[in-house]
């Protein structure tokens, strides 16, 4: 799977990351005001964090999702870098494998 190509947009609580999704939805994540991380689990199943820390905040959410769904996909996970609110943030995404 190619790297999910993520961009910042503004919202009304500030900027935020999404990626075009496939499905109808605009995912947005923000972080928090401290800079700690905020994410968005589209209806598809992609999931992203947003924030400093956002891969473990995104490895302890898998983790946690493993050990109480019943059917829990496998997920391609990464993590990139960008700027957003004026300061570089960690962007850590899992997409279910198709
Ligand atoms: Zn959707
Ligand atoms: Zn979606």
């Amino acid at each position: 799977m190619p790297v999910p190509e993520f961009r910042v947009i503004a919202t009304d609580e500030g900027e935020g990351v999404t990626y075009t999704c496939g499905c109808p939805c605009v995912p947005t994540a923000r972080p928090g005001a401290d800079g700690a991380p905020g994410f968005e689990h589209c209806c598809c199943g992609k999931v992203h964090f947003v924030g400093d820390g956002a891969q473990a905040a995104l490895t302890g959410y898998l983790a946690e999702r493993k050990a109480t769904k019943k059917r829990e996909p496998d997920y391609e996970t990464g993590a990139v870098r960008l700027v957003v609110g004026g300061a570089e943030r960690e962007v850590a995404w899992a997409f279910p494998r198709e």
